[in-house]
């Protein structure tokens, strides 16, 4: 083929990076809406209120009563690798909010017209960044933040090609919702979509958080898993066989109470099974796994949904183990006949 005349190399403009970058994070509506309960969270809120319209693409709007964010470190919010979760290499080995990396804000920002404002309880009244004109207002709220974002990806047509109908970002968002709220049943959610409440949780135990998010379809059907091994905790509540599904959809897994997918847990749960699920059947499943945060690496992946165990075995053995004895026990005690 013929040679292409070579060009001169330049460093691309911080708002090309960032947007680039975006790609990484922001895929989709519910991705923001991600990345933004997981800061209200990081915030240390206990009410989180999402607004949605037109399935998140038109706007999206996060509100939380956590700790706010005091005006003169509004435009670092937005800037990134700039965040107030982590200031060394130590600190990332035993980090325990759901951010550090200072990208999110700066990303969604880039493909978006997004707005925050927020108020300390130091604050007399609440101030507004605008993040494209950098116009900085007074405004009004509680203490907390929000932070709005309209026109997701109006600016990078080839991506906004990629969403679906506004009814299925929206399912996208509210299973978004549902993966931090069952971890976090301690925190209250609601989510609203064209001025219409769609869910609303109210804070309490885990055992009502799980029924009122899977339904009582779930935990009915499931058993309490609960085992300390070693260094490790798996606790939640396990699907029995009966309750199997043909979907994946009911399949929650936290670690350090991060939302994951990973494949050796999966799997590690999947083979407690094998006895008594056959073909594609689905378990369902809840399932916290704790362990000491310098056995697992959270920096593998840009939105963190995968992580690296420092001894993979002991994990997959460990919640094999735990969900095994959650169904040994409850087919002795559902049948009288010996487990198997
Ligand atoms: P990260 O969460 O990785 O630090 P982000 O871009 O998501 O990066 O946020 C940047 C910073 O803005 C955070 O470190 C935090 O200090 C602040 N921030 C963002 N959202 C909120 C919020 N809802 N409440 C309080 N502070 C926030
Ligand atoms: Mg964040």
């Amino acid at each position: 083929g013929e040679v292409r005349a070579r060009r001169q190399i330049q460093a691309l403009p911080d708002e090309l990076v960032s947007q680039i970058a975006a790609g990484e994070v922001v895929e989709r509506p519910a991705s923001v809406v991600r990345e933004l309960v997981d800061n209200a969270l990081d915030a240390g809120a206990s009410q989180i209120t999402v607004k949605l319209m037109g399935g998140g693409v038109r706007q999206i709007l996060v509100e939380d009563d956590g700790c706010g964010i005091p005006v003169s470190e509004l435009p670092l919010a937005l800037l990134r690798h700039a965040t107030s979760k982590i200031r060394s290499l130590d600190d990332l080995e035993s980090v325990a909010t759901m951010g550090f990396r200072g990208e999110a804000l700066a990303a969604i920002a880039s493909v978006s017209e997004a707005a925050i404002a927020s108020r300390t309880a130091e604050d007399a009244h609440a101030h507004r960044l605008d993040a494209r004109s950098g116009e900085l207002t007074p405004a009004a709220r509680s203490i907390g933040t929000s932070v709005e974002v309209r026109e997701l990806f109006f600016s990078t047509p080839a991506r906004r090609k990629f969403l679906k109908t506004d009814a299925t970002e929206l399912a996208h968002c509210l299973e978004s919702v549902r993966r931090h709220a069952l971890a976090r049943p301690d925190v209250g959610f609601s989510v609203w979509h064209e001025g219409k409440l769609v869910e609303q949780l109210r804070p309490g135990s885990l055992q009502q958080r799980m029924q009122d998010v899977l339904g009582e379809a779930f935990t009915d059907t499931s058993r309490e898993v609960d085992l300390q091994i070693g260094p490790m905790r798996v606790h939640g509540r396990t699907g029995l066989p009966d309750a199997a599904r043909s979907r994946s959809d009911w399949q929650y897994c936290y670690v350090n109470g991060r939302h994951v997918r990973d494949k050796l847990i999966s799997h590690g749960i999947r083979s407690a099974y094998e006895d008594v699920l056959h073909g594609s059947r689905q378990p369902t499943y809840v399932l916290f796994i704790e362990i000491a945060p310098e056995r697992v690496d959270v920096n593998v992946h840009p939105t963190k949904i995968e992580v690296r165990f420092r001894d993979s075995r002991e994990v997959h053995q460990a919640v094999r183990k735990a969900v095994e004895s959650a169904l040994a026990l409850s087919r002795a005690a559902g049948t009288g006949a010996a487990a198997g």
